[in-house]
């Protein structure tokens, strides 16, 4: 893994080596772009950049030293990722805490402290707040990277003190390069992946295990019939999200998956219902000649049922009854 091997995002590496080159590489970042784009395997090799012992170009890992190799396997003392507690809703100022003392530290290796915080749109004000003394002022050698979806979910405080480096999905050559090289070779599930993904690699991966895909088709295969069954619905969408696990993180990534899936399978029945030509596999196709009998207005409100739905799942509401409520709005004729 290298800056070669990372895909797409030539701007974002382009405005650090700037930065670097000018001697002015930041102390505070965010990076900010959809769940899965790419933003903590970048942050990885930046940190092998700014740490490695024998860099063959400016700015650019070994990728074979042991500073390199250590920021890999996540041992690397001067190193270290911050994640909002599973259990909890919210950055809770405990682990803010943490992330300052950490970046106080002296660093282990002598070449500055870099933490990572992930799932900074949960930071809270008492959390933030806890952040905003090491923004303004860090110690020497330390860079806070926070990672984010959007600019509009950070508290200004934060947003003044940090540079901000986005993260656009990839597009679909590059998506595709990806994925092959994790192996997926196969044109149709290239395309479908693809199309699915919305340019984010980590979704696409996702997308990919076959069970996901089964379940897909299961999914799709209840709206093939003129009156489809919102009990049968809820069912398979709770057993399928119940399926990833204990943690709740999991769940409601699972459910978001879920409503993305609903609403490409909309998409092409919206296309169908006006008139258009529906693309996709024969499943969707099937699905979409359905939908267009019930009208694109219809199609519009079970599309506007989803959208809403999938900006339920991060709050605290029960994801059981979420993905019921959405069930019957979709299946109501
Ligand atoms: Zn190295």
């Amino acid at each position: 893994m290298a800056w070669t091997d990372i895909r797409g995002h030539d701007a974002s590496r382009q405005q650090l080596l700037t930065a670097f080159r000018r001697g002015r590489l930041g102390h505070a970042y965010l990076f900010v772009g959809p769940d899965g784009v790419g933003k903590r395997r970048f942050a990885v090799e930046f940190t092998k950049a700014v740490f490695c012992e024998k860099p063959p170009a400016e700015f650019t890992p070994c990728d074979q030293c042991p500073a390199c190799a250590q920021v890999v396997a996540g041992t690397h003392p001067d190193f270290t990722i911050f994640s909002r507690p599973e259990d909890k809703q919210e950055f809770v100022i405990e682990v803010a805490r943490e992330v300052v003392a950490n970046l106080a530290l002296r660093p282990a290796r002598g070449r500055g402290r870099v933490c990572l915080i992930e799932d900074a749109d949960t930071l809270n004000e008492e959390s933030a707040n806890c952040l905003l003394k090491t923004l303004e002022e860090p110690p020497p050698g330390a860079v806070l990277i926070l990672l984010a979806t959007s600019t509009d979910t950070q508290l200004s405080t934060i947003l003044s003190r940090c540079q901000v480096v986005r993260f656009q999905p990839l597009v679909a050559a590059e998506l595709k390069l990806v994925l092959i090289d994790q192996g997926i070779t196969e044109p149709a599930d290239l395309d479908r992946l693809v199309r699915l993904s919305g340019g984010c690699v980590g979704r696409a991966l996702a997308l990919s295990d076959k069970a996901v895909a089964d379940f897909r088709h299961s999914l799709l295969n209840q709206f093939t019939t003129a009156k489809p069954d919102a009990f049968a619905l809820a069912k398979l969408m709770n057993e399928f999200v119940a399926d990833a696990g204990k943690e709740s993180k999991a769940k409601r990534e699972r459910a978001s998956v879920v409503v993305g899936m609903l609403l490409e399978m909309l998409r092409v029945a919206l296309r169908v219902a006006i008139g258009g030509v529906p693309d996709g596999e024969r499943v969707e196709k099937e699905a979409a000649k359905h939908w267009a009998v019930v009208g694109d207005e219809r199609v519009a409100e079970a599309m506007q049922a989803c959208v809403e739905a999938d900006r339920l799942i991060d709050r605290r509401v029960q994801l059981e009854i979420l993905l019921e409520r959405l069930a019957d709005r979709l299946c109501r004729r």
